[in-house]
């Protein structure tokens, strides 16, 4: 077992979490600090994970236990490429583990996505979920239709919190200026559409079914498109489509109408151009048939008028200095990417699974490093001492877990009576705070 490693980790979010917490377990007199290019930690379970699924953010009550440790320290506000080089990382630490999730969208690679209106579903997201970077990425919702592409849960999401209410939101961190504009929206129609058949579509049960206690919106699919019943080899699968296809059903004999607010879930058609000037104006689509397994076109066409799209069709790492981006991942041979160099969660191996999912491949990853630096402690390296001297030469203004748990503290105390909490949305005025300037 190694002792002493200064390991230095990437990125706050569920993964560099895990990794952390397998890192102490395993080797506990590593030191470790993780940086954040946000001053606020924990990546998309702040900012990703829904505004009315609270309880699914509670699992931040663990990660504060890590942060806690004696051995770990956040670094929060200071971005790797925008703030510290790679290479400086390098030379201070023994290990560099990189768990910056896939902060790109991946785009529909169709005409006219460059258009008014026209959103990937991480940013989107992180608009109404209040990332610093993206509060001003929306700027108005005067619109009647919306179409989302894609059939997963980010899809239902995005649906689901533009068709809630003020009072189904009360008791949610949904970002103000998000609310201000979502609750005031004429909006009256959301189209979520799939390109492969019913039966394909990701969805979790439990979040397809929420679409059936909204107050103020009807969901509606198109039975012919249903088959009887869904048989599979694994029987987990065939229990998750049957229940999701006696959902789609039960969908079709709610009366449309309440409050003429609908979302529609249409199936087996791709968007092949998005039409309109410099603003969206409507999708146009192209059937599908399933061959093989696969998705294909008919040639049959037909269009949807909108005047926002949100794509929610994944996720990819965007180029960052020194790290070898490959089909959206850091290239890697299970975690390892060169010589004291990881990788781990979604930047690792793409964006699919939940939550949980990181934790296992975290401590894989660590494993893996901990057999590749036994014996091989207590190197010359300056670690954190050396990171703080580049702080105070650079300017860096770095939050520590300290100074997070008063921004925690304050976005807590100015929530109303039930609102878990009101965010911060804009990291001087988190620094305002701390810094005593507010
Ligand atoms: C919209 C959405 C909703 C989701 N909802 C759920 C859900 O309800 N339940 C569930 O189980 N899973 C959910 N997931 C999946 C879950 O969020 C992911 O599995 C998980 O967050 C991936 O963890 P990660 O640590 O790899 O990446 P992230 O969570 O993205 O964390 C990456 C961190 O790295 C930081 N970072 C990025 N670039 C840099 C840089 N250059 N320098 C410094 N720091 C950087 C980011 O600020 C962030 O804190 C959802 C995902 C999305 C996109």
């Amino acid at each position: 077992m190694s002792e002493g490693l200064k390991i230095v980790i990437v990125g706050s979010g569920p993964a560099g979490m895990y990794a952390a917490g397998a890192i102490l377990k395993k080797s506990p007199e590593s030191r470790i600090d993780i940086l954040d290019k946000l001053a606020t930690p924990y990546g998309l379970v702040r900012a990703g994970v829904a505004p009315d699924h609270q309880t699914t953010k509670a699992v931040t009550r663990a990660y504060d236990k890590v942060m806690e440790n004696a051995n770990v320290r956040f670094v929060g506000n200071i971005g790797l490429g925008s703030d510290v080089p790679l290479a400086k990382l390098r030379e201070l630490y023994d290990v560099v583990i990189v768990a910056t999730g896939t902060p790109k969208d991946r785009s529909l690679g169709i005409p006219g996505e460059d258009k008014a209106g026209v959103f990937g579903a991480q940013t989107f997201v992180y608009w109404y979920n209040g990332h610093p970077e993206f509060r001003e990425a929306v700027l108005d919702l005067d619109i009647d239709t919306a179409v989302v592409i894609g059939n997963g849960n980010v899809a239902l999401d995005v649906a689901r919190i533009l068709m809630r209410t003020a009072p189904e939101m009360k008791d949610t961190d949904l970002a103000e200026h998000a609310a201000e504009m979502i609750f005031k929206s004429p909006l009256k129609c959301v189209h979520v559409v799939g390109r492969r058949a019913p039966e394909n579509a990701q969805f979790s049960s439990k979040e397809l079914s929420e679409f059936a206690e909204l107050i103020s919106a009807t969901p509606y699919t198109d039975k012919e498109k249903l088959p009887e019943s869904f048989s599979s080899d694994d029987k987990k699968e065939e229990k998750v489509v049957n229940t999701n296809l006696d959902l789609l059903r039960s969908f079709e004999q709610i009366k449309p109408g309440i409050e003429g607010r609908s979302i529609h879930l249409d199936f087996l058609a791709s968007p092949v151009g998005i039409l309109g000037d410099e603003r969206i104006t409507g999708v146009r689509f192209e059937r599908n048939k399933i061959v093989d397994g696969k998705a294909v076109g008919t040639g049959e066409t037909y269009e949807i008028d909108c005047q926002l799209l949100v794509s929610c069709i994944g996720y990819e790492m965007g180029m960052l200095e020194g790290l070898p981006v490959e089909k959206g991942i850091i290239r890697n041979d299970e975690g390892r990417v060169a010589e004291g160099l990881y990788v781990v969660g979604w930047a690792k191996r793409g964006p699919s699974g939940t939550i949980g999912t990181n934790r296992i491949d975290s401590q894989n990853v660590v494993d893996r490093l901990l057999a590749d630096f036994e014996g091989k402690g207590n190197s010359a390296r300056t670690g954190g001492d050396g990171l703080d001297a580049f702080c105070r030469e650079k300017g860096i203004d770095a939050v520590s877990f300290e100074d997070w748990k008063r921004i925690d503290a304050a976005e807590v105390a100015r929530a109303g009576e039930t609102s878990p909490r009101r965010k911060f949305v804009r990291t001087r005025d988190m620094l305002s705070l701390l810094r005593g300037e507010g």
